[in-house]
């Protein structure tokens, strides 16, 4: 086969010393012929490529993990899976499995979880946005209401009559952690006195009662003692709360925001030095409680975690289409995912392994993918040795929020499947074609063309 003929190029090679994205050239970039035992190649021969990849296995461990580590600290722990973080049916099934209640966002989020099997007891409904049926139906069923503003207090006394019954409610607050910058647009603010203004309002009617707390205060906190003050506060204002108003704080639930071993863009440390462990969020959260509660008292403990559970359990197989070389020197390559399924590439390096050993200088090079869009880049800056067309990428951790917030735009979204604990490999979501996306689409009969 005739090679194809390529420019010479002077590329400058600093042994030893690391870029200004913190590789160094002499990195060895890890190769991966597998996930879970099944070959690379066998995946996408069957599968196609772009795929996504997800590891029961894993997911079940990071479950486990993450549970464990406050199941073991205190006594009444409950975890919510937070949908919007990945909402494919095969993963939620298997937190929900696990033991994880649904925790929803919208309507629609609600609807799949009970679609699911999830009875609206084991939904917490959370959201800025719910609209007025949607909280009639979620009243009706039971599930755990957080509350968001005042409008939604008057819409849920609104239910309450109309039902003719008083409801179970909860209300989420804001508050200042330490986290810049603070998350204040959802629930009520705590330091202003608007959350007590809400239990207030919420007593005068007499039509809900107030028996659980919320917040989550941002994601990807990289900072343990964040958590501890949230909990300080919630415990304090929870029995600020028993105290005055006579209503009992059954629940106290405080969000999700672990970070995954991901790397955030413009941090140096890998992600195994600049995450603390889960242990270290678990004993300052449980510590916190044991400071706080008074004696005797164990109010459930809620988790939303969402990204430190689902992120590292999916990879994204990818395959370098063509290479080029940019004006300004850079190789590039072109591949056959882009920004359209990895929305988190805006802020996450991920790690990028290799599905082959390949020999020659690392160089910094861009790896572009298959859109007709200036934006579509998933790494800008990684030393890659000379790769040849066909190479698999192997991308991770893609997890959270790719799945469910990725794009059908320019081109279809593929197939993912689930690497099954048995090794068998099932297709949980399949790959797109014309149908689905024209499915709602109605031309009208004088545009049609004949
Ligand atoms: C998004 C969200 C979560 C999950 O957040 P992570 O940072 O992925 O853990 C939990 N609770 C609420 C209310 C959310 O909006």
């Amino acid at each position: 086969m005739k090679k194809v003929y390529e420019k010479p190029v002077i590329v400058k090679v600093e042994t030893g010393f690391m870029n200004k994205f913190g590789e160094s050239p002499l990195y060895q970039r890890k190769v991966r012929t597998d996930i879970d035992g099944v070959s690379i190649d066998k995946l996408v021969e069957k599968y196609g490529s772009p795929l996504f990849v997800i590891s029961e296995k894993k997911l079940r461990e990071k479950y486990r993990n993450i549970y464990n580590a406050f199941a073991s600290r205190y006594p009444n722990v409950q975890f919510g899976w937070s949908y919007k973080t990945n909402y494919l049916k095969a993963v939620c099934a298997v937190l929900h499995q696990e033991g994880a209640i649904a925790e929803v966002v919208s309507g629609f989020e609600y609807e799949k979880a009970r679609k699911l099997g999830i009875e609206g007891k084991d939904i917490i409904f959370n959201g800025p946005h719910k609209r007025y049926e949607d909280l009639e139906i979620a009243v009706k069923e039971g599930a755990k209401i957080h509350i968001d503003h005042f409008d939604e207090i008057i819409d849920l006394e609104k239910i309450a009559d109309k039902l003719k019954k008083t409801v179970k409610v909860a209300i989420r607050l804001n508050m200042d952690t330490g986290i810049r910058p603070q998350w204040s647009r959802f629930g009520f603010n705590l330091e202003t006195g608007q959350a007590l203004d809400a239990v207030k309002r919420i007593a005068q009617s007499g039509k809900l009662i107030l028996n659980g707390l919320h917040a989550h205060i941002g994601t990807f906190i990289l900072d343990p003692n964040a958590y501890a003050k949230e909990v300080e506060k919630m415990v304090k204002f929870a029995y600020e709360i028993e105290d005055n108003f006579g209503f009992k704080i059954e629940y106290i639930d405080i969000g999700g925001g672990l970070p995954s071993k991901n790397k955030l863009k413009g941090t140096y440390l890998p992600p195994d030095i600049a995450v603390p462990p889960v242990d270290e969020y678990a004993e300052k959260i449980t510590d916190a409680l044991y400071t706080n509660l008074r004696p005797g008292d164990f109010p459930k403990l809620i988790l939303e975690t969402g990204r430190a559970i689902v992120d590292e359990a999916e990879y994204l197989i990818t395959t370098v289409f063509a290479s080029k070389r940019l004006p300004d020197g850079r190789k590039a390559y072109i591949c056959d995912a882009g920004v359209n399924l990895l929305f988190t590439a805006f802020w996450y390096k991920f790690n990028v392994e290799i599905d082959r050993k390949v020999y020659g200088v690392n160089e910094p090079s861009v790896l572009y993918g298959p859109l007709c869009m200036n934006i579509d880049i998933i790494d800008d800056g990684i030393l890659l040795p000379p790769l040849e067309r066909g190479t698999r990428l192997i991308f991770s951790p893609v997890g959270a929020y790719n799945n469910t917030q990725w794009m059908q735009f320019i081109e279809y979204r593929p197939n993912i499947v689930m690497i099954m604990e048995d090794g068998s490999v099932e297709v949980v979501r399949e790959k797109e074609d014309l149908t689905d996306i024209e499915r709602r689409e109605r031309l009208p009969e004088k545009l049609k063309i004949r």
